[in-house]
């Protein structure tokens, strides 16, 4: 509950934002793009929350008894095994994501997250359900793997929801600012790149929280100027592509990477 809290706080805090201080300041349809957004957030919600938040939680404890998991080797509490664990599965976040651009049959569901053209706050709850699905299937492998416990978890997702709002957002934040929050996090100028329709562009950026993991892979991208960015993909820029059936059935469409990217 805490979770959903800090979650409509900061998309509330962060929407206001928005109006006060657009980078692009042509949106007319605020409430109408964020209403189909929160409606694929609301339904990701309902899947893991029914699905699965019952089998997460009796593989940390699993894990927990049996003390599986390289995290371990810390002890079994303690800031610092807390701290290498939200770095640990923040690095986790980084491959997932990029293996969603990798794989072709990942990026199918992943296009739903990339054909927001008009990116804003709302647009970190805009995820495909079969995306989610696989991405909880994963965790059960990863959790005990790293051996994250549940308070771990808790905090690296308490963390995590307010900084990918923030780095969707569409509020305008000056260039130095920017610079200087993402010497640590990902912010809003640095995940635009990430939404761009360039390809080289969009393959870039996959970071969550920390914005280290581009740095050290090489995959960090930074352009001069966010504001000529076009986001979105070329092959779902028409209105039936936004909408919510349309964003369920994106995964189905038959277009190759490159035609989504507009190069062909
Ligand atoms: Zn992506
Ligand atoms: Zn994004």
């Amino acid at each position: 509950m805490t979770k959903l809290w800090i979650e409509v706080i900061a998309l509330g805090f962060i929407f206001w934002l928005e109006g006060l201080f657009p980078l692009f300041q042509d949106r007319t349809q605020r409430f109408r793009h964020a209403g189909r957004n929160l409606s694929m957030g609301a339904i990701n919600g309902l899947l893991v929350g029914f699905l699965f938040s019952g089998i997460t939680l009796q593989v940390i404890r699993m894990g927990q008894a049996k003390q599986w998991g390289i995290l371990y080797v810390l002890g079994d509490s303690g800031w610092e095994r807390g701290f290498v664990a939200i770095l640990l599965f923040d690095l986790w976040m980084y491959l997932w994501h990029r293996a969603n651009h990798r794989i072709p049959f990942l990026w199918r569901f992943h296009r739903t997250h990339h054909s927001d053209t008009e990116m804003d706050c709302t647009s970190a709850l805009r995820f495909h359900f079969g995306e989610i699905a696989f991405s909880s299937v994963l965790r059960l492998l990863v959790i005990p793997l790293i051996g994250i416990s549940y308070s771990e978890l808790l905090i690296y997702e308490i963390i995590l929801q307010p900084v990918i709002i923030f780095h969707h957002s569409n509020v305008s934040l000056p260039e130095k600012i920017d610079r200087i929050g993402r010497a640590v996090i990902v912010t809003p100028n640095m995940h635009r790149v990430h939404h761009s329709q360039i390809q080289t562009e969009t393959d870039s950026n996959y970071s969550s929280i920390f914005s280290w993991w581009d740095r050290f892979a090489g995959t960090f991208k930074r352009r001069e100027n966010t504001r000529a960015i076009v986001y979105g993909l070329a092959y779902f820029r028409e209105l039936q592509w936004q909408s919510l059936a349309g964003m369920l059935r994106t995964p189905f469409a038959r277009f190759t990477k490159q035609q989504n990217q507009g190069e062909v």
